[in-house]
């Protein structure tokens, strides 16, 4: 597997795994040319994507997507009530437009997507397995559910969110109704509810994780880092052992090649 986090913060994510002869993009929220540009920048063709995945319709998932599918017109899929409320539905050749409800098989690797607590109309998370090794993209939710804990617990790789610093939310300058919406049970994940899945979840085998979806406003990746380390360190996680961080940025790839 090869995984390149394209773009990731509050402000446009997509995400690139290769699973053998495969190339799925996960979200689609950093602009057409952005998104070629990147692909071209890890050695893939965008004509060569096998599918496109959307976790959900906010525009930091879907930016580039209308005009990425007319060009390359590879297939995307998600939930029924996501293409609902995707306001750009009909600028999609309507061959592409595919749904998923919970799993698929295409071409020998299974892709589940689960369900995840965020304010959109039906947003989730995807999990890939193939060559033995399940990757987990995980971000935009508000609490851990059970759903959220089973997902990762399966992963080997994962892209999780560590969205923001208390702290920093509660001083920062957001109006009241949006720090009130970011750290709702609809909103997104902090760094510490990102330690404290991940030191409850990880036991068993070794895990590769990259911290995503960092607010510019309200987080650090340093403060995301210690965060997270503190509480896999306090419950007996060696670093770069059991579990490996990786960084991710808004505007630069993230790569990680695991075999
Ligand atoms: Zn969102
Ligand atoms: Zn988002």
């Amino acid at each position: 597997m090869r995984i390149h986090v394209l773009a990731s913060s509050s402000s446009g994510n997509a995400i690139v795994v290769e699973i053998a002869e495969h190339v799925f993009l996960i979200d689609a929220g950093i602009s057409c040319a952005c998104l070629e540009q990147r692909l071209v920048c890890c050695g893939l063709r965008p004509s060569a994507l096998s599918a496109v995945f959307i976790t959900h319709e906010h525009q930091d998932h879907v930016k580039g997507l209308d005009a990425f599918i007319r060009r390359y017109r590879i297939p995307v899929f998600s939930r029924p009530a996501t293409w609902e409320h995707f306001p750009r539905t009909d600028r999609l050749p309507s061959e592409c437009v595919r749904e998923i409800t919970e799993s698929l098989h295409l071409e020998g690797i299974q892709i589940d997507s689960f369900s995840v607590s965020h304010d959109a109309a039906d947003p989730v998370g995807y999990a890939f397995h193939g060559e033995d090794k399940t990757f987990v993209v995980a971000t935009d939710f508000g609490v851990v559910t059970s759903t959220v804990e089973n997902a990762i617990r399966e992963a080997d790789y994962l892209v999780l969110e560590s969205n923001h610093d208390p702290e920093m939310l509660r001083t920062g300058r957001y109006p009241a109704f949006l720090k009130k919406r970011i750290a709702g049970e609809k909103g997104h994940l902090s760094n510490e509810d990102a330690g404290r899945l991940l030191a409850e979840s990880c036991l068993g085998k070794p895990r590769q994780v990259f911290l995503a979806h960092l607010s510019q406003e309200n987080n650090q990746i340093t403060l995301a880092e210690n965060c997270v380390r503190q509480f896999l360190q306090s419950s007996g996680y060696q670093l770069g052992r059991d579990v490996t961080l990786h960084r991710t940025f808004p505007n630069r790839i993230s790569s990680l090649k695991t075999s």
